[in-house]
């Protein structure tokens, strides 16, 4: 299926030939099979390549080259904020006192790095507007989880047991009604109007004392600002639920306003998205919470603190929920964040939502014309279009974004939220210049006119990448762990 040539690494393999060189064995050799576990040896030789370590690097470096990334080219992937990481919280994550210190050493040891995590709790705290923040959960959904903890443990102090319902709009991100059901809470949809907003009718008809919270992503999927906050906080407050704010996309309301002033219980927030920490491959990144004075008490231990102008990690909480995470959190990308909010600091994240909103809204506006708005209204970060007129000329949005490849663009967020028919996400950032967006959009509107008059061009691509179409689930379910020449 592979179009350029490039061998396998399988087809280049020599024999005898090897990439490393060690010294001659001085030691007696050991007899595997007498130290393992009977049953646990390999009957057969594993058939690995053998190659030199020149053609190794080569083949690798050559495959990295047909990676997309944020440092190769725009990736508009909708609420997955894949905007640039400056290139100097990989400078100081680098500084020897960061990244050569080990969780286990004595505290006085490391008051430094202890400092520079208080400092970014308390920046989180200033930004969210709540009382206390925690670093340890490693990601978003994990932040989730942890809040959704921490009100299960708020409301069973309280001797409410009953409550085992958290409320969770059909236009909320997917990660926070599986956060809900891992928490062991039973999750009740309440859907959108048809202003892509919270139906306030059908909350009031669902909450009641079985309501233990409401989880609000906000800007919602469709990148629409959630307008009646303060009648939905009474609505929930009224029957003594809390209120968990999805701050995954801060950076929309970042510096503009606050989930804590919105009447906000607790957040999470996605470091590696809004604050910059690299995000992919399955890599690192944090989710810190924050929450109100009421939820402090069931944060997770340890807490860092500050105290006679030492910090120290304070164990002694007897209602906590416990730890979440070892040591404290991903160190290296709270490193990252710390960065990214000094060097940007109070003026530059402000810019950062303006701008996110501002190229948000230039591109729905470019592009209305040739694919349908499903909710004509001012978005945030990001928006929602709908494929659906392209679909009764017989092409599909996944056919429009693999054509996207072609132009050498990582598709939008696709077929989400499910309530947009054929829906396309579209979260350009901040980080993207005016050229940037119009070439995007003189692509999408390439494509528009294609499926009129070429259909077939959209519907058989891509056409330059390195490989077709594949089959995504068998590619998902069925991944060729190991080449046998045919
Ligand atoms: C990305 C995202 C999450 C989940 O964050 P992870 O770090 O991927 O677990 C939750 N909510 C929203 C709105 C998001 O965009």
């Amino acid at each position: 299926m592979h179009k350029d040539n490039q061998p396998l690494i399988f087809e280049i393999t020599k024999e005898g030939r090897v990439g490393y060189s060690l010294p001659e064995l001085d030691v007696p050799e050991v007899d595997l099979s007498e130290i393992l576990p009977v049953g646990m040896m390999r009957e057969e030789e594993a058939q690995l390549p053998e190659v030199s370590e020149l053609d190794l690097m080569r083949h690798y470096t050559a495959l990295s080259n047909r990676n997309h990334g944020v440092d190769t080219g725009f990736y508009p992937l909708g609420s997955c904020t894949m905007k640039y990481n400056p290139k100097i919280n990989e400078s100081v994550a680098r500084f020897p006192g960061f990244a050569n210190i080990h969780p286990l050493q004595d505290e006085s040891t490391v008051q430094g790095a202890m400092e520079m995590l208080y400092d970014l709790q308390q920046s989180l705290v200033e930004i969210t507007g709540m009382d206390e923040v925690t670093l340890q959960p490693a990601a978003g959904a994990h932040g989730e989880w942890t809040a959704l903890m921490m009100i299960r443990a708020f409301h069973e102090s309280n001797g409410d047991t009953q409550r085992t319902k958290v409320i969770v709009p059909d236009s909320a991100h997917g990660t926070n009604p599986a956060s809900a059901t891992v928490a062991g809470f039973e999750t009740i949809t309440v859907k959108s109007n048809e202003d892509g907003l919270v139906d306030l009718e059908d909350l009031r008809r669902v909450v009641g004392p079985d309501t233990a919270a409401l989880m609000l992503t906000n800007p919602n999927t469709l990148g629409l600002f959630e307008e009646h906050i303060l009648e939905l906080a009474e609505i929930i407050h009224g029957v003594g639920g809390k209120l968990y704010y999805d701050g995954a996309n801060l950076n929309a309301v970042m510096s503009k306003a606050r989930p804590g002033d919105m009447g906000f219980d607790c957040v999470h927030l996605n470091l590696h998205k809004t604050f910059t920490g690299p995000h992919g491959g399955g890599g690192p990144g944090s989710g810190p919470v924050g929450v109100k004075a009421d939820l402090i008490p069931f944060l997770p231990s340890p807490v860092l603190v500050k105290e006679d102008n030492k910090y120290t990690f304070d164990y002694n909480r007897p209602l906590t929920i416990g730890r979440v995470k070892p040591f404290y959190g991903n160190f290296g990308i709270n490193v990252r964040a710390y960065t990214y909010i000094r060097s940007m600091g109070p003026d530059g994240l402000k810019a950062v939502t303006e701008y996110a909103v501002l190229n948000a809204n230039y591109m729905m506006r470019r592009l209305e014309a040739y694919y349908d708005l499903p909710y004509n209204r001012h978005c945030k970060h990001e928006f929602v279009l709908s494929g659906r007129r392209q679909k009764k000329l017989g092409v599909r949005t996944l056919d429009m974004a693999k054509r996207l490849l072609d132009f050498g663009y990582h598709p939008p967020t696709i077929y989400f939220p499910l309530n947009v028919e054929e829906g396309m996400m579209i979260e350009p950032t901040e980080t993207e210049s005016k050229e940037t967006l119009d070439a995007f959009c003189e692509a999408m509107i390439q494509i528009a006119k294609e499926v009129e008059e070429n259909p077939e061009i959209v519907q058989n691509a891509p056409h330059t990448t390195v490989i077709n179409r594949l089959d995504e689930t068998k590619a998902a379910r069925k991944p060729v762990l190991r080449y046998t020449k045919s």
